[in-house]
């Protein structure tokens, strides 16, 4: 087997991002880091961070709440206040979106389209949110396929440490963590599809 997966970082930026960015660097890849907005207006120096890291910034939403419940006036402000901030500190404009909890229909999904960025959900979702320890984390990765893309997070402890050998893992198996582009794909994720893949 040999392809691209991503690596996807999600609630960020946290205290613990620059252990994150260093255990990445040190073991040679680039992720995509879904930050939310409040936390990067905190911590503006860690999305500086992640972009010298090489990281990709997506768009998680403003304050993490479930946007299917919003009015559209609200829903709009959670993607464009996260984008002018990420855009404000970093000086690139996300092109990824991933909604939090995995909450998204067609009206977000075209909301997001809208501002030009892509929805993003996970083929695979390595639990660390629910306690997932660092084997744990390293053992889910082994089914991602090529194109796949792993749910991760910006703050468990267990993340961190899985990295060396999640990464070590996916190189055994010829799995080299890249960006994620747009796909005519269909790509079913929580009983849906959605239209994003790993590659180069
Ligand atoms: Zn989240």
């Amino acid at each position: 087997m040999q392809g691209y997966v991503a690596l996807t970082f999600d609630d960020g930026p946290t205290e613990s991002t620059p252990a994150l960015l260093q255990a990445l660097t040190t073991a040679g890849v680039r992720a995509t880091m879904f930050n939310l907005g409040t936390r990067a207006e905190e911590l503006p120096h860690l999305v500086t961070a992640e972009v010298e890291a090489g990281m990709w910034l997506g768009n998680h939403s403003t304050t993490h709440r479930h946007l299917s419940l919003l009015s559209e006036h609200e829903l709009l402000r959670e993607l464009d206040s996260t984008q002018q901030s990420l855009r404000r500190i970093s000086g690139r404009t996300p092109s990824l979106f991933r909604p939090p909890f995995g909450d998204a229909d067609d009206r977000i999904r075209f909301a997001a389209a809208r501002m030009g960025l892509i929805e993003v959900l996970w083929t695979v979702d390595s639990r660390d949110w629910d306690g997932a320890g660092p084997e744990e984390i390293v053992r889910a990765s082994d089914d991602l396929e090529p194109g796949g893309i792993l749910l991760l997070h910006d703050g468990p402890v267990a993340t961190v440490e899985a990295v060396p050998r999640l990464v070590a893992r996916l190189r055994e198996r010829g799995l080299h963590p890249g960006r994620i582009a747009f796909t005519a794909r269909e790509i079913p994720a929580m009983g849906r599809y959605f239209h994003a893949a790993a590659t180069a």
